[in-house]
């Protein structure tokens, strides 16, 4: 072996030489987060300037975006790379990051969890349809080519001690950065993640990475659950109970107590329900401000303190019991779903035009009445409970939540850029949405009339939240509990009782109509409604009973 191929060799071997040399690892996080940005999020890029074009109006915002997203990038690498990571999870982002870029130039495809599922879920078959040149050149000079150079890099974590003091400065920095950025561009930031929602999905790697995770959670969620736990398999209707209930549920949306005129709203709201028997309850508040929490709890046995939605989901509702006491139950949704309420459940998608007979710009809620009578003509035996869960005042776009007829109040923001619009043309829609409601629940009292012979007929309505509608600059729902604006938790509530209904002291039940209630009773009102015995019953909680509301039902 001559000299010169050993010292070749010898060279080759230290890697740590000139020019890879040693690193530190704040220097990289640094170094890969500016790549990813400028190298990486072209679809993100090109996305963002659709809606927002390059002229001097938009530059500053766009300049800020481009610090931003590589704050954010560095900010989630500082704080998930350590010394044993920082190399592998790299060498594997790099990659994965190149693939997601091909993808979304190309298609313009965004990858959330349920896109990591179909991904995974995809027989060789489709992956070769999709493979190109063009692909593998992606996956070669934006994948495999920065993986090895982080791999040949010499990359450094100091001992823990100074590692963690230097990534707590450099954290400190990066918040510093991003709220400097949030603060000074407050205004663009809030339509761009309110009205610009999907841009973020582009964000390369971030996105995909939080999808992955999110796909893991419910992976492990799913995994976990099993069959769910049955509860109040004790359930029975008396023998006593010689007549069939017939009780329609309606599961409001975003509705506010405060803009119904039942509860005195100085706008007549409800002029339909006002010329029926009804009892309004003025003083209900939500378990949560959103959905997806409210519902699983409405359901749910257990109380809104402390409630946990996975630990409700693991767990029979409601509507599982009325079933074990041998109730007809259906479900129809105008909405999105049940959040998985109905996973025990008849279950009706109502939201497209094949099933819903009543739809324009979109399916409208009167619809979910249609061919009811066939549903109840086809259960000989039994109570019957239908839940009809509505669109009803689903923001931004309230404007679009009710047929032209409905447009009493104007004029109404008709867009769903909210800050567009004056307060008052927000609360104009969002009222005209609220008599689309009033004439959907009148129509729901004027359903079940005729059954009044056959039946003891009732209709139970109770919204899951309540609305900002730009008090204070707060729009729409879903603020953490504790720092929610009453609007959002303040919900509409109405009753109804048929002349069989022969249990009902209405008198006793208007007397009450400003107690203190909450979703907390929902579950126990429904089955005393229904006469269910049950050790889950607790007829403390049944509005119902006499003594509730004026024994001071907790309400957070
Ligand atoms: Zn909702």
């Amino acid at each position: 072996m001559s000299n010169d191929s050993q010292t070749a060799s010898i060279i080759a071997a230290q890697p740590a030489i000139s020019p890879l040399r040693t690193r530190s690892s704040v220097l990289a996080i640094v170094a890969v987060s500016i790549l990813f940005t400028l190298v990486y999020n072209f679809a993100f890029f090109r996305n963002t300037l659709d809606q927002y074009p390059l002229n001097g109006d938009n530059a500053p915002f766009l300049l800020s975006l481009v610090v931003l997203l590589a704050s954010v990038t560095a900010l989630v690498f500082a704080l998930i790379l350590t010394k044993l990571t920082l190399k592998p999870v790299l060498m594997l982002i790099f990659p994965l990051a190149a693939g997601a870029s091909y993808f979304m130039n190309n298609y313009n495809i965004v990858i959330d969890s349920v896109m990591i599922q179909n991904v995974l879920a995809t027989d060789s078959r489709e992956t070769t349809d999709l493979f190109s040149v063009e692909l593998l050149a992606y996956i070669a000079l934006l994948g495999v080519l920065p993986a090895v150079l982080i791999y040949k890099l010499n990359l450094r974590c100091h001992p823990f001690r100074i590692e963690l003091v230097q990534r707590m400065k450099f954290v400190g920095a990066l918040l510093v950065l991003i709220v400097a950025n949030v603060v000074l561009m407050g205004g663009s930031y809030a339509s761009f993640v309110r009205e610009h929602k999907v841009l973020r999905y582009y964000a390369n790697p971030l996105s995909f990475m939080y999808s992955a995770g999110r796909y893991v959670d419910e992976q492990l969620a799913g995994a976990a659950s099993g069959p769910r736990e049955v509860i109040g398999s004790d359930a029975r209707i008396p023998a006593s109970d010689h007549t069939r209930e017939l009780l329609i549920m309606v599961v409001g949306e975003a509705a506010r107590a405060d803009h119904f005129s039942l509860n005195g709203y100085e706008r007549e709201t409800n002029p339909q329900l006002a010329k029926q028997d009804v009892v309004s309850y003025s003083n209900v508040y939500s378990c949560a401000t959103s959905t997806a929490l409210s519902l699983p709890c409405m359901f749910s046995q257990n109380g809104s303190e402390d409630f946990d939605v996975a630990e409700a989901k693991r767990q029979e509702n409601l509507l599982d019991v009325l079933q074990h006491a041998g109730v007809n139950v259906l479900w129809r949704d105008n909405n999105s779903d049940s959040k998985g309420v109905a996973a025990g459940t008849e279950f009706q998608d109502f939201r497209s035009a094949e099933v819903n007979p009543v739809c324009d710009v979109e399916c409208r809620d009167v619809g979910m009445l249609s061919g009811l009578e066939d549903y109840i003509a086809s259960k000989p035996n039994g109570d019957i409970v239908i839940v009809l869960h509505q669109m009803g005042n689903h923001g931004p776009a309230y404007f679009k939540r009710y047929p032209q007829e409905y447009e009493v109040f104007t004029p109404v923001c008709e867009t769903n850029q909210l800050e567009a619009c004056s307060q008052q043309e927000i609360v104009n829609a969002y009222d005209n949405a609220v008599l689309y409601t009033d004439h959907f629940l009148a129509s729901v009292i004027e359903f079940l009339k005729p059954y009044d012979d056959e039946f003891s007929t009732a209709m139970f309505y109770m919204a899951d939240h309540g609305e900002s509608l730009g008090e204070h600059g707060i729009y729409l729902h879903g603020l953490p509990y504790m720092i929610a604006p009453d609007s959002q938790k303040h919900v509409a509530s109405v009753m109804w009782f048929g002349e069989s209904f022969a249990q009902i002291n209405k008198e006793g039940l208007r007397a009450r109509e400003g107690a203190p209630f909450s979703h907390d009773n929902y579950f126990n009102t429904v089955l005393g409604m229904l006469e269910v015995e049950s050790t889950v019953y607790d007829s403390s909680k049944d509005i119902l009973q006499e003594s509730s509301g004026l024994a001071g039902v907790a309400v957070r």
